[in-house]
């Protein structure tokens, strides 16, 4: 009895490895296609500032527009192009589209950021010197205007090569922010080491920072952090008004969520954003 039973849970494992495998495979090759056939497209999140309500930036954030399948989210394709090595060029991409798309909205006398989320293969890669530069020569932006953002993860890993990475990095003039900020494990001695220039605090945090103590607790120690060490600190996955004034009365710089604006194509982020108040029905 008990054999039969577990040759049949082996079987089933089995088969089920084998439609998770061919998955896995299917989804890696249409991405390989998705990047020759332009598939990939960048929606923009705003930035605003707690001080004014004043947009100052916006979070390019990458999607699948799949022929079949419509919209696909990066946490679907994100982790299969990292392990493939398929990240390296689709990095690539996004860093080329998201200046290019910076550069144009400066020129049109938009004043403001653009945040663009790397992956740690990216990081610990030889040329993301390289492929930053050639995106910012590419579209003539300042380097000033261009935030890179990275997660605590990537810190941790190998940090002597990535701390070397993010100081070559901040000598051409680019900003370097802490994704994700408190999930990871990452020190006070890390941050000042690294030459960091903001911190965004997780949206696990933010979500309930008006209703938990320890949510409000970690959120307050986390601005008093950026602060003395002279960081600039950004909110994220703000969605009520109650905390956005939370976060404005504890002194947080910045804040990005649905509040604000949800991340958009860049023809609507110019049609609600920028020409015009932020609202927040976006
Ligand atoms: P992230 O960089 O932490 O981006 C924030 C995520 O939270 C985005 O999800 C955004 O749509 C979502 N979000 C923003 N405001 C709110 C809010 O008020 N409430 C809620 N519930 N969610 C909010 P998205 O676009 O699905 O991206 C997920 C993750 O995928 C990103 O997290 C980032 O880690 C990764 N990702 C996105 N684009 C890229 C990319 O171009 N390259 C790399 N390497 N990773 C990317
Ligand atoms: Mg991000
Ligand atoms: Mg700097
Ligand atoms: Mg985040």
């Amino acid at each position: 009895h008990a054999k039969q039973s577990g040759r049949s849970t082996y079987r089933f494992f089995a088969a089920r490895m084998n439609v998770e495998a061919v998955a896995h495979l299917a989804l890696r090759s249409g991405l390989h296609r998705a990047l020759e056939r332009g598939e990939f497209e960048l929606h923009y999140q705003p930035q605003v500032s707690l001080n004014g309500g004043t947009l100052i930036g916006a979070e390019a954030l990458i999607r699948w527009n799949h022929p079949e399948r419509g919209l696909v989210l990066p946490g679907e394709f994100i982790p299969v192009a990292e392990d493939s090595g398929l990240i390296v060029p689709m990095g690539d991409w996004v860093l080329r589209e998201a200046c290019r798309q910076a550069a144009l909205w400066q020129a049109q006398g938009h004043k403001l950021t653009m945040a663009v989320n790397l992956s740690a293969l990216q990081f610990r890669r030889g040329d993301l010197e390289k492929a930053v530069g050639e995106a910012l020569a590419e579209s003539g932006l300042d380097p000033a205007a261009l935030e890179l953002e990275l997660t605590e993860s990537i810190m941790i890993q190998d940090h002597e090569a990535v701390m070397d990475m993010a100081r070559r990095l901040g000598r051409m003039g680019v900003q370097l922010s802490i994704d994700d900020f408190g999930t990871g494990y990452s020190s006070m001695a890390y941050l000042k080491r690294f030459a960091v220039d903001k911190l965004k605090i997780d949206q696990s945090f933010i979500r309930d920072v008006h209703t938990d103590n320890d949510s409000a607790a970690i959120t307050r120690a986390i601005i008093q952090m950026a602060h003395s060490l002279n960081l600039t600190v950004i909110a994220e996955g703000v969605e009520d008004e109650a905390a956005g004034i939370f976060l404005r009365d504890h002194g947080c710089d910045q804040a990005q969520g649905y509040l604000y604006g949800r991340p958009m194509t860049a023809l609507r982020f110019e049609k609600t954003i920028l020409d015009g108040a932020i609202s927040s029905d976006a």
